[in-house]
This record gives structure tokens, sequence and C-alpha cells, in this order.
């Protein structure tokens, strides 16, 4: 059994690395989706948060599926979670121990479209830290932000980034639509989505303009649509941000479409854009 000592670094100082990653029983079995990029992007926050971590991605890929099929899960989140030894020090800690939980989970954000507010906490300054790590403590700044959205009745906070530009959600990275192109913010001060670089492929698939580029609030109350899109929300629509809502009903827009596309992909299958009736 795992256990994690009380003068452990991750407890106290919140230096440590996890990944959130989605498992769907498919046609040819149970498929860990995208396995490699998240297992490889764990590697590579904890080597960014100077933390010794000796595990391949194909051992940790192989626990995963143990993980899976001792607990009978077939649709499921598993959760990896690199942590530190005993350390109260502010130096690097020599030992890192592992952990790797998994559990049945809906949608994250659930199935209703979201009604969301622009958050009064930005997101953390990447000069201060390494904004592309899932590290454990970058999400009290999420926690934050969410907590806030829903005191005062929301469902869900967007992020600015300390340029005032929309950085992203708490857990998810964020999309809109303006006159059939999609926008999104680039790389920079926000966490590189798998789930956003899965979403970018398929609209480019199908023709769809992508930009990635810097854009304020006054562009997102303009737009015809938005979603948000992350391993555990899988793609959210959304409905209204503060006072202003989306006017392109979710069905008819391109986020509904990829959302659709999102879930052929995840059970490995073809989507075919028009069905024939
Ligand atoms: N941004 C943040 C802050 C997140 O926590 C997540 C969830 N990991 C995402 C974006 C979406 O990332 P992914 O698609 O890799 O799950």
């Amino acid at each position: 059994m795992a256990t994690a000592g009380l003068y452990n670094q991750t407890l106290h100082y919140g230096n440590g690395v996890f990944e959130g990653i989605r498992v769907y029983e498919t046609e040819t079995g149970v498929q860990i989706f995208k396995a490699e990029e998240h297992f490889e992007r764990l590697l590579k926050s904890a080597k960014l948060m100077h933390i010794n971590f000796s595990m391949t991605v194909t051992d940790m890929i192989n626990i995963a599926y143990e993980l899976l099929e001792r607990n009978g899960l077939k649709n499921a989140y598993i959760r990896p979670l690199i942590f530190l030894g005993e350390n109260m020090s502010l130096g690097p800690v020599n030992d890192a121990e592992f952990f790797m939980c998994a559990w049945e989970w809906g949608k994250y954000l659930g199935d209703n479209l979201q009604r969301i507010t622009v958050s009064p906490y930005c997101r953390p300054h990447p000069k201060s830290c390494h904004i592309e790590a899932k590290t454990v403590g970058h999400y009290t700044n999420s926690i934050l932000a969410s907590t806030e959205a829903k005191n005062r009745g929301y469902d869900e906070a967007l992020l600015l980034d300390v340029n005032g530009c929309v950085a992203e959600g708490p857990g998810a990275n964020f999309f809109y639509e303006k006159d059939g192109v999609l926008f999104t913010s680039p790389l920079g001060h926000i966490l590189p989505g798998i789930t956003r670089s899965t979403i970018i492929d398929l609209a480019v698939n199908i023709g769809i303009e992508i930009r990635q580029e810097f854009f304020k609030i006054d562009s997102i109350m303009e737009a015809d649509s938005a979603f948000f899109v992350g391993t555990a929300a899988e793609v959210a629509g959304i409905k209204s941000i503060d006072n202003y809502s989306f006017p392109v009903s979710w069905e008819d827009s391109i986020g509904f479409e990829l959302s659709r596309m999102y879930q052929m992909e995840v059970l490995g299958k073809n989507y075919k854009r028009f069905e024939l009736v």
C-alpha cells in the first residue's frame, strides 16, 4: 500500500506533479486515450520541477492498464501523481514517490451548458512558475477562481493572463467561434492541453480555420459561440459569459460538431461529417 509521510514537500509546499487521463471502452477493448502524451507530459512536468523520477512512459502505461484491470474499470479517469519525500526545506528532494488511482468519473463540467464569468484571479505569471507543467501547487489558483465564480452563482470561471488577455478555465482550455473561425489562446500563459491539440487537429481535418492568438474579453463578447476542452471536461459548451449570451445555439456551433468528433475519436471510430439519411 502506498503511504506518504506528513512532512513530505508536496503536502506542505505543493511541489509535486500529476496528470488527468481518461479511459474509454472501445470496440477493441479498454483504451487509455493519448496515454503516451499524458505520461510524457508528466515526465516533462517532473523535469521542469527538478524532480528526479526514473520510471519510463512504458512502465507507467503498464501500471495504468493493470490498475484498470484489477479494479474492473472500463470508462474511467486515471490520476497519476509524483509526490516528494519528507523535507521541510525549500531545496530539492532526492526521493520521489509515484501514486496512481482511478475511478469512474462523469464529464467534469457536467452535460449542461456552462454559465461562466471572468475571474478576478489571473493565471500565474509564466515567469513565476512553469505554467506549462501540471504542478500540484498551481491548482490553488484554479480552486480560488472556481470557488469565487460559484460563490457568485456561475458554473465556472474564465481566467485572464497577467496582460489581461484570455488564458483558460481553472481546469480546461478555452475556444470561441466567430464567423466560422475558431480562436484559442496561444501557448505561453496556459497549460498546453492534450485535448486542445486534439481539437485543433480535428478542426483542421474538417477545414476549419484556427487562430491561436492573444485576445481580450471584448472579442468574446462579440463571439458566436464558445466552449471549454479538457480531459475531464471533454468538450463543454458555454451558454453565456457574465451578461453576454452566445447567439448561436450550441447544436449549431462548430464546438458541437467538434464535441461529436471528439466522442468518436476517443472511441477510435471514424467520424462521418454528413450522415446519409
Ligand atoms: N488547463 C488547465 C489549467 C488544466 O488543469 C487542464 C486539465 N489538465 C487543461 C487546461 C486541459 O488539459 P488536457 O486537455 O491535457 O486535460
